[in-house]
């Protein structure tokens, strides 16, 4: 289903202190469209039902957040992140969202060419979990700050590297997080080039703040830092993406606040970006 004209899309997480019953009350009301699902939000929820419920709210369910975490030292851990991943799949079918997003991970104390090879192992274990379910994984790359212990894939060439070679399956694609590549003097050049392959998935929204202060837990709301996101969305448009920009801000800061005075400011900080 291709998104209405504003493509606005907000995932759960941004607004954290909120059930995901708030978040279809409230979402809406600022004129999101979209709604990116994390699987906490989904406990003791009967899945079959929220799909439905995200269509009464007038949302599209965009994406599940998330799987990946493939690698791992002993085989035992690897096997239970590829049965973990395989019920991501079969939650995202279920609850209607046509893409699981890829944190791939990685483990302090292995070395990063081991971690991407069971990376790429892992996803081919669960490519036709995928295909079977008519999901579609989508590997995001994640910045270099986080190739210790949360993702062994950094950049969008590496991404499209690993759809190469695994033959560059239909239901295997890239979630570009402006967070996360911005830096990248590759980028325009790798988004294209996932573009010809079809490969554009989701595309994440934030900003990066200087100074940032918290790894994790401390993003900017579009305009509040440097990510020169309309150039970003400039090449994604040119390379073909047509999706939803999904809005992800992980921020201890705008969690502290009233979140229906965040999702105002999100809002509109989107019209000034994106019209
Ligand atoms: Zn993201």
């Amino acid at each position: 289903m291709p998104p209405p004209s504003n493509r606005l899309c907000v995932h759960t997480a941004t607004t954290k202190p909120w059930s995901l019953d708030e978040c279809f009350a409230e979402y809406p009301k600022q004129g999101v469209s979209g709604i990116s699902i994390w699987r906490q939000t989904l406990e003791g929820r009967v899945l079959a039902d929220v799909q439905r419920q995200a269509i009464d709210a007038g949302l599209q369910v965009v994406s599940l957040c998330r799987g990946g975490f493939f690698p791992a030292l002993s085989q035992t851990a690897r096997q239970a992140a590829i049965d973990d991943n395989r019920l991501a799949i079969e939650q995202a079918q279920t609850i209607g969202a046509p893409v699981v997003v890829l944190v791939c991970g990685a483990v302090p104390g292995q070395s990063l060419q081991e971690s991407r090879k069971q990376i790429a192992d892992g996803i081919a274990a669960v490519l036709p979990v995928a295909q079977q379910a008519g999901v579609k994984l989508a590997i995001e790359p994640l910045h270099p700050m986080y190739c210790d212990d949360r993702s062994a894939v950094n950049t969008m060439k590496q991404a499209n590297a690993i759809c190469d070679a695994l033959g560059s399956p239909s239901h295997l694609g890239i979630a570009l997080d402006v967070y996360h590549v911005w830096w990248d003097p590759d980028l325009q050049e790798q988004i294209a080039i996932a573009g010809r392959a079809d490969r554009l998935t989701a595309f994440h929204i934030c900003d990066w703040k200087t100074p940032t202060t918290d790894l994790l837990n401390d993003r900017g709301l579009m305009g509040e830092g440097c990510i020169p996101i309309q150039q970003i969305n400039q090449w994604m448009e040119q390379a073909g993406f047509t999706g939803f920009r999904e809005v992800e801000i992980f921020s201890n800061q705008w969690w502290a606040l009233d979140q229906r005075e965040f999702l105002k400011r999100i809002q509109a900080s989107y019209i000034d970006h994106f019209g």
